[in-house]
C-alpha cells in the first residue's frame, strides 16, 4: 500500500482547503513541505525574512477571502513570523502559519532551535496547535482554515515537528475532509434593523463609518446602495477606503474631524472604536452621540462607547437587510440639511489649507507636491500599498481609492516594515492589476531586501519612496560624528533606487519635483519592478492638525 509523508499530506490538505498561496523561507525541517506544496499547485514564494512572509500571508487572506499560508523554520523562524501573525490578529485577517519544530522525540532535551512555539503563537491566534501524528494533519489544516475565516477572521498556527514532516502514514489511513464552505452570512433580527433605521430617521447629523470589516465581507455593492438610497454622509477608515469611492460626493473624508465631532447618530459598520477612531471619546466625538454598530463579533459591541442598536452578523447580509427594509420607507436624509453644507464648507477650507503645499514647486519636494503627480498617475484599478509615518498619513488623504480592498497599509497595529510583504501578496493575487507601493524611507528599510524577491518573481510592481532622510522628519546633513545625529535621522538622499537596480529592476532618483512625472511614467512603462526614489525636503511636513492622530 502507498505511503504518504507528513509533508505530502500537509500539501494536499492545504490544497483541499483552498489555500493557493504560501510565503516562507525554507530550511530544516520545513523544506519538504515547500517542495510538496509546489507539486500540488500551491504557489510558493520564497522570501528573505519571515516577517515579510507572514505579512504577505495575512494580506492574501484579506484580499482573497481564503487564508494565505506562511511557512517558517523552527525557533527563530517562528519568532520572526510572529510579526505577521500579530498583524493578522489585530487587523482581523485570516492566515495560517506553519512552523517547523524540533523532533518530538527530542522534546525538552535542548534540540536544535527548540522553542515553545505553540505557547508563543497562542496570544496571536484563534487556534494554535501542535500536530502529533502525520495522519491527523488534514484534521488540523481544516480546523485552522475554517477557524481563520469563520466569525471574526484571524490567524491560526500549526506546529509541525521534524519527525511528523518526515514521518509516514498509509494513504488509506488518512482522511482528507472536504473543503470547508465559505463562512456563513448571519443576518440580524428584523426588529433590530427597524430600530436602526428609526434611530437614523431621528438624527440631525448622522454619519456612517465604513471600516475594513465591510471590505472583508465584500459588502461594497450593499454599502454603496445604502449610502445612495439614504443620502447619508460617510467616513471611510484607512482600509475601508474604496468600499464606496473616496470621490463619492457623500464622502466626508476631507472633513473627518468635524464629522466625528458633531455627528449625533453614527452607524459603525465593520470598524472598531479603537485608537484609530479615538475610542469614540470626547472631544473627538459628540458626548451625546448614539451608536448603531454592525459587527460580526458580539464581544466588540459597546466597546468604549455603549451601542444603542447592535447588528451582530455579516456585513453584506445585514446592510442588504437594511436596504430591503428601506423599500418600505419614504425617508431619506435631506440634501438641503445644514449638516451637508457644514461638511462641504469644512472640506473646502481643509483643501485650501494644503493648496499652497500642493502648488509649491521648489526642490526638494514636499509630500503634497509629490502626491500631486503620484495620485493621478496611479491607475484606477491599482492595489495601493502605503506605509511610513507622514507618507502614509498624507497619502491617506491624497491618494483616493475607487474600489474595495484596494488599499493595504499599516492598519490597526500600526506596524512598519510590512509594505514589501503586502506588495508580494498583492502581486501574487492580482498579477493582472497594477501594484503601487508608496513608502517612507524609514519604512522601506525594514524589508528592503525583498526587492530581490520581487525581481526574482518578475513582479512588475512600482515602488515609490518618499525620502526625507529620517523617521518623521529628516535632517539637511548628518553631523560628522554620526553618534551626534538625532536617533530619528537616516542617510540623506540614500539611493534606494540603486538597491532595486542591483537585483535587476529599474531605479529612478528624483531630486527636483519637475522631474517626477517623467520618472513615474518611465517606471510604469518599464516591464518589471521599478523604484522611484523621491528626495523630499528634510523638514517637509503635513498641515497643522487640531488633534494628533493617535490621541
Ligand atoms: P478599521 O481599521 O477599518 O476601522 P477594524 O479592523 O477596526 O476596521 O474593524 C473591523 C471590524 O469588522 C472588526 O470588529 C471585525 O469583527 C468586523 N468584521 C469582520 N468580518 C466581518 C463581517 N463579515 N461582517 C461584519 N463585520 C465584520
Ligand atoms: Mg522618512
Amino acid at each position: 500500500m502507498a505511503k504518504l509523508t507528513g509533508a505530502a499530506i500537509m500539501a494536499r490538505a492545504l490544497k483541499d482547503q483552498g489555500v493557493e498561496y504560501m510565503f516562507g523561507i525554507v530550511g530544516v525541517p520545513v523544506e519538504p513541505i515547500a517542495n510538496e506544496v509546489q507539486k500540488v499547485g500551491i504557489k510558493f514564494y520564497g522570501c528573505r525574512n519571515e516577517q515579510t512572509a507572514t505579512y504577505a500571508a495575512g494580506a492574501v487572506g484579506y484580499l482573497t477571502g481564503r487564508p494565505g499560508a506562511a511557512l517558517v523554520v523552527s525557533g527563530p523562524g517562528v519568532v520572526h513570523g510572529l510579526a505577521g501573525l500579530s498583524n493578522a490578529k489585530e487587523n482581523c485577517w485570516p492566515m495560517v502559519l506553519i512552523g517547523g519544530a524540533s523532533p518530538v522525540k527530542q522534546n525538552a532535551m535542548g534540540a536544535f532551535q527548540e522553542e515553545r512555539q505553540v505557547l508563543i503563537a497562542t496570544p496571536f491566534c484563534k487556534f494554535a496547535h501542535a500536530v502529533e501524528l502525520p495522519e491527523r494533519i488534514p484534521f488540523y489544516v481544516e480546523m485552522a482554515v475554517r477557524t481563520s475565516i469563520y466569525g471574526r477572521p484571524g490567524a491560526c498556527y500549526l506546529d509541525m515537528p521534524d519527525d511528523i514532516i518526515l514521518g509516514e502514514a498509509e494513504e488509506d489511513a488518512v482522511q482528507f475532509p472536504t473543503r470547508c464552505a465559505e463562512p456563513p452570512r448571519m443576518a440580524a433580527p428584523e426588529e433590530y434593523i427597524q430600530q436602526a433605521l428609526d434611530l437614523l430617521e431621528s438624527a440631525q447629523r448622522p454619519l456612517v463609518i465604513v471600516g475594513k470589516g465591510m471590505a472583508w465581507s465584500r459588502a461594497e455593492d450593499e454599502v454603496r446602495a445604502f449610502i445612495e438610497r439614504t443620502q447619508l454622509p460617510f467616513l471611510a477608515s484607512p482600509m475601508g477606503k474604496g468600499v464606496v469611492d473616496d470621490n463619492h460626493p457623500l464622502s466626508v473624508g476631507a472633513a473627518r474631524s468635524l464629522a466625528l465631532q458633531e455627528a449625533d447618530v453614527i452607524v459603525l459598520m465593520g470598524a472598531r472604536l479603537n485608537w484609530m477612531l479615538h475610542f469614540g471619546s470626547v472631544p473627538r466625538f459628540n458626548k451625546n452621540v448614539r451608536i448603531v454598530q454592525l459587527d460580526i463579533s458580539p464581544e466588540s459591541i459597546s466597546q468604549n462607547l455603549p451601542t444603542e442598536v447592535a447588528l451582530v452578523g455579516d456585513g453584506k447580509a445585514i446592510v442588504g437587510q437594511m436596504n430591503k427594509a428601506l423599500e418600505d420607507r419614504q425617508w431619506f436624509y435631506p440634501k438641503e440639511a445644514p449638516w451637508h453644507s457644514a461638511i462641504a464648507e469644512k472640506s473646502s477650507a481643509n483643501a485650501k489649507q494644503v493648496q499652497t503645499m500642493i502648488e509649491d514647486d521648489s526642490a526638494p519636494s514636499n509630500y503634497f507636491r509629490a502626491f500631486r503627480d503620484i495620485s493621478p498617475w496611479i491607475p484606477d484599478d491599482a492595489i495601493i500599498i502605503s506605509e511610513g509615518a507622514k507618507t502614509m498619513d498624507i497619502g491617506r488623504t491624497q491618494m483616493p481609492n475607487k474600489y474595495a480592498r484596494q488599499r493595504l497599509d499599516a492598519g490597526t497595529y500600526g506596524a512598519m516594515g510590512l509594505g514589501m510583504g503586502f506588495v508580494l501578496a498583492a502581486a501574487a493575487v492580482h498579477p493582472d492589476r497594477p501594484i503601487v507601493s508608496v513608502s517612507g524611507d524609514s519604512a522601506i528599510g525594514f524589508s528592503g531586501m525583498e526587492m530581490e524577491t520581487v525581481c526574482r518573481f518578475k513582479m512588475p510592481v512600482k515602488i515609490i519612496v518618499l525620502n526625507n532622510g529620517g523617521i518623521g522628519s529628516g535632517v539637511e546633513a548628518l553631523p560628522d560624528n554620526p553618534l551626534e545625529a538625532l536617533p530619528a535621522h537616516l542617510t540623506v538622499a540614500a539611493r534606494y533606487d540603486k538597491m532595486m537596480e542591483a537585483f535587476g529592476g529599474k531605479g529612478f532618483f528624483v531630486t527636483d519635483p519637475k522631474d517626477l512625472k517623467a520618472a513615474l511614467d518611465a517606471a510604469m512603462a518599464f516591464d518589471g519592478p521599478a523604484l522611484v526614489n523621491v528626495q523630499l525636503h528634510h523638514a517637509a511636513g503635513k498641515k497643522p492638525q487640531q488633534f494628533n492622530w493617535y490621541t
